[in-house]
């Protein structure tokens, strides 16, 4: 162990921050769970990152990767173990304007990306937070504010340059180790660290964006109605319902529709958008014109104690309405999680099935219950929550790596049916044999 320390010293360029150092107070923490690794490595370099991994592999001390740091679970901490954490590898540079190409360090937060391609006429479909990190979300997929149209971040990547277990760097993309380009897009942190990604980014104008809110009691015909009309909505209309915030009234907080046109033309997002405004009696409207960038939000980090427990599925066809039926009723009653429901479909459904490790194709929305509070508050919370999520069971499928909380077995079944997980398998199995990189939902090596 102080032989590979030594030798970490010696190859290092970065940061290596111990319990003695004054930064590891802020070092140590994820964004959601504190965590008190025994190093934190920031590297400056492709070469730190090699040098970093085989440090962690010889302490054979647990490793976590931190990109953005905002995992539910905590993936990006761990207690006693090695966090290499990216978060100076956040150049964002855009290589080639016309067609396009952008090149984005594995620890970009998608803030950052989106203030440098502003300027030149780009963005890439990747969120709805500005301190979430490139790096967890696109590796998961990446449900952003135009997936209808253009579909998942990962969906954008055309190219990775990975540091593996062994420390070998890789290029993956669809010409080059096309199957770990496969595992990349999809299998989380499993398959390598992601030093630098390549995206294809789209043009854009401004975009219509803001929330249009309804009375709770209003919640069913809202929801039903929203669900209906976006089979049928423009793809450059994409939407989120909320619902049951316990931080604006609970069972009597507003339903609202947040919704994102991707265009600037009033008169055609007027036409998109006045189908939602016509689902109930509208309280509040505040979609206007803005930079894409502006659509993010700012992440927080919540007070010391405070966890969120997440819980996410898919749904689609014939369910859709006994779905809604079953979380309108939910919503309605005290104590309910936080509810919210994506709009996928659109571009995200055209990809094949088996083009990505992403294994959620067909599935027209996405739902995800959050609750938050100390530990106790959160178990006493929890028979309630299991109840909810078995009437749900025989309505929907899967579930989103990115929205879970836990990384439990039955977890990873739900993210990844047996075929994608066997493929998977056999990615890690030639690229990290022994399973070093398991701070994630983790595939076992076959
Ligand atoms: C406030 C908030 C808003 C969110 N909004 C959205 C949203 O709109 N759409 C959506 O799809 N998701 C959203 N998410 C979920 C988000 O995508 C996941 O939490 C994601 O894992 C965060 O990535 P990160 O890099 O910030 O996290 P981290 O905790 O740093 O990483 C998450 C996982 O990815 C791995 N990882 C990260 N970077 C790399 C890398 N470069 N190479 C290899 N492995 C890596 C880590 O090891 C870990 O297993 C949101 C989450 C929060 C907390």
């Amino acid at each position: 162990m102080n032989a590979s320390l030594e030798t970490l010293r010696r190859d290092f360029g970065g940061d290596i921050i111990g319990p003695d150092a004054a930064e590891y107070a802020t070092a140590r923490r994820s964004v959601l769970v504190e965590g008190s690794p025994a190093w934190v490595l920031r590297p400056k370099r492709v070469a730190d990152v090699q040098a970093a991994v085989r440090f962690a592999a010889g302490s054979g001390l647990a490793l976590s990767v931190r990109g953005g740091g905002h995992s539910f679970p905590g993936f990006g901490t761990n207690d006693g173990g090695v966090v290499i954490d990216l978060g100076h590898l956040s150049d964002v540079e855009v290589v080639d304007e016309e067609r396009g190409l952008v090149r984005i360090g594995g620890g970009a937060t998608w803030g950052q990306v989106a203030a440098v391609l502003a300027p030149h006429g780009l963005a890439i479909s990747s969120g709805d937070t500005k301190s979430v990190g490139v790096g967890g979300l696109t590796l998961s997929g990446g449900i952003g504010w135009k997936a209808r149209k253009y579909g998942l971040a990962l969906d954008a990547v055309v190219a990775a340059e990975v540091v593996t277990a062994g420390g070998e760097v890789l290029r993956a993309s669809a010409a080059e180790n096309p199957e770990l380009f496969w595992a990349l897009r999809g299998g989380g942190g499993n398959a390598g660290i992601v030093t630098a990604f390549e995206f294809a980014a789209h043009r854009t104008t401004d975009v219509f964006h803001g929330r249009i809110s309804f009375p709770a009691a209003e919640a069913a015909q809202v929801l039903q109605g929203w669900a209906a009309y976006m089979r049928t909505a423009t793809e450059d209309l994409t939407t989120i319902a909320t619902f049951a915030n316990p931080f604006a009234g609970g069972p009597n907080a507003p339903v609202e529709i947040l919704v994102a046109f991707d265009g600037d033309d009033p008169e055609r997002a007027a036409e998109a958008i006045d189908p939602i405004r016509r689902l109930g009696t509208v309280l509040d409207d505040s979609v206007v014109l803005k930079p894409y960038p502006d659509t993010l939000e700012d992440g927080l980090t919540p007070p010391p104690g405070i966890r969120l427990v997440t819980r996410s599925a898919f749904a689609g066809g014939g369910s859709v309405p006994e779905v809604l039926r079953i979380l309108t009723e939910t919503g309605a009653a005290p104590g309910s999680p936080f509810i919210v429901v994506r709009s996928v479909g659109g571009a995200v459904s055209r990809v094949p099935a088996d083009a990505t490790a992403y294994a959620h194709r067909g599935a027209e929305l996405m739902l995800v219950t959050t609750t938050a509070g100390p530990a106790p508050a959160l178990e006493a919370a929890r028979p309630a929550l299991d109840a909810l999520w078995s009437r749900l069971a025989p309505h929907v499928s899967g579930a989103y790596a990115n929205f879970l909380a836990s990384a439990a077995e039955e977890d990873v079944a739900a993210v990844y049916p047996r075929e994608t997980y066997e493929r998977l398998a056999a990615v890690k199995r030639a690229h990290d044999p022994a399973n070093l990189l398991a701070g994630n939902h983790n595939v076992r090596p076959r």
